[in-house]
């Protein structure tokens, strides 16, 4: 509970704090959480609590928030060459490793790499790099993005755009030219009577209904989260890729996965498009890129567009794109140790070992009459709250339900994630089995408190 004396971590970080994402009345009635250090999966506040942080962060601290070989790597390199940017000809010899790196273990036989601070700069590079090549091609009208409805692409003007949530309108978003399809939520949008099959090829054809309405030589490129994170992870229905990929081909549209979150290990493989069998065009990462060590995102171009793009910027003799702390260096020796640890140390491993017992936890809870459905895949679920679980009718409000199931587990010392009326979970990699059984202990616990 929060301290109200003037001077408590609660009162100062209310003085200053403009809370983002963040539910206000929560914040009044309790404080905001402040946080001292972390030790494995968890993390300790400023009066000495402790929390099994079932969120990993932000889902990015997929190796704890203490691995001795992260902080070592970034250590070393502060100590070697703080930063620099990839510019101009010039860029770090870690930026090339990690480029060369992020291609091989990529699904693409080959490709480029073009770096970013955040999963929102890199689907706005994409973007950008999308209508760059419609220009540098003779198709300059080509400049419209397709994404789904309930999808997550960031917070910048485009990516937010691109995020299929009510909540952009506070802004006057998306921008012309952002259009949302439908999200492939089988339990949540299949109609009555409607197979999963059925519903995939309705999904389909009501994709390629909108690119004829829109006019196919309009639209520049389809992004898809293999599994939708925010959206309050969105296990796409069965053959949903293999629906809607040879339509994205028909009309010559490029196909980008945006892995931020199913990136590195998430969903079992190291890709989402893997574990969901497609190949997409290009990969958007971050997060777990760097494990969370580092604010790092990246484009990853498959062969095609490689090629495409790296033609038209010669073209013209310039790609005019790129942030300062493109390519840092100490971001990129971060993001090569995290991605030797994560493939190389057992984690990788242990979220496939993890995934049935995870799995059945959620299982086990979906039996409360007021949980309508668990979904996941690998190490990210959701639980979902029902006013009604016949009908699938959801409590009154967006966020009050899971807010308190939320709140509750912190008063348990867990953490764990409201979206929407879906309680989210996604614990780092580096979790025992223990763990997860403290995690559905208290998680069951608050259920029983909240329902
Ligand atoms: N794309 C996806 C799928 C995400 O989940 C997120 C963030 O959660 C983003 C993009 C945006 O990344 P960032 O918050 O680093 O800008």
């Amino acid at each position: 509970m929060r301290d109200d004396a003037p001077n408590s971590w609660e009162s100062r970080a209310d003085a200053y704090s403009l809370y983002g994402f963040t539910d206000l009345p929560s914040i009044v009635e309790r404080g905001a959480v402040v946080l001292t250090h972390g030790k494995g999966p968890y993390v300790f506040d400023v009066h000495g609590r402790q929390y099994l942080d079932a969120n990993s962060g932000l889902w990015n601290m997929v190796a704890g928030f203490d691995h001795p070989g992260l902080t070592q790597a970034a250590k070393d390199q502060y100590d070697k060459f703080p930063g620099y940017h990839a510019f101009f000809g010039r860029m770090s010899d870690q930026t090339v490793m990690l480029s060369e790196k992020l291609v091989e273990v990529s699904p693409f036989e080959r490709g480029r790499v073009f770096y970013t601070n955040s999963g929102s700069e890199a689907n706005d590079t994409m973007v950008k790099m999308l209508w760059f090549l419609a220009g540098a091609e003779g198709k300059p009208q080509r400049r419209k993005i397709i994404t789904r409805v309930n999808s997550y692409h960031g917070v910048t003007a485009v990516s937010a755009s691109m995020t299929g949530k009510p909540y952009n309108s506070v802004f006057g978003l998306p921008l012309p030219g952002f259009i949302h399809v439908g999200c492939p939520h089988y339990w949540r949008f299949g109609k009555d009577g409607e197979t999963e099959e059925q519903f995939t090829a309705r999904m389909a054809a009501e994709l390629e209904a909108r690119i004829i309405m829109e006019g196919p030589d309009t639209i520049a490129g389809f992004f898809a989260e293999p599994v939708m994170g925010a959206g309050g992870v969105v296990v796409p229905s069965k053959g949903y890729f293999q629906a809607i990929q040879p339509v994205l081909k028909r009309y010559g549209i490029p196909l980008i996965a945006d892995e931020v979150i199913t990136g590195f290990g998430r969903t079992g493989n190291t890709w989402g498009c893997q574990t969901f069998d497609f190949m997409p065009d290009a990969i958007i990462s971050s997060k777990n890129i760097t494990a969370g060590f580092f604010p790092m995102g990246a484009v990853i171009l498959g062969p095609d567009l490689a090629d495409r793009i790296q033609a038209a910027a010669e073209a013209v003799e310039e790609f005019p794109h790129g942030f300062t702390a493109s390519g840092h260096p100490v971001g990129c020796a971060i993001a090569l140790k995290a991605i030797d640890v994560v493939m190389n140390e057992g984690l990788a491993e242990n979220v496939r070992t993890l995934t049935p017992k995870f799995q059945a936890g959620m299982e086990y809870l979906a039996q409360n009459p007021n949980i309508g459905e668990w979904r996941g895949v690998g190490l990210m679920g959701a639980l979902e709250a029902v006013k009604d679980k016949a009908t699938k009718t959801p409590f009154p409000g967006t966020l009050s339900v899971s807010e308190r199931i939320a709140n509750t587990c912190t008063d348990h010392g867990l953490i764990c994630r409201p979206l929407g009326q879906a309680i989210v979970l996604c614990p780092p990699f580096i979790c025992t089995e223990a763990h997860l059984d403290e995690l559905f202990n208290k998680l069951g616990d608050a259920l029983k408190q909240v329902f």
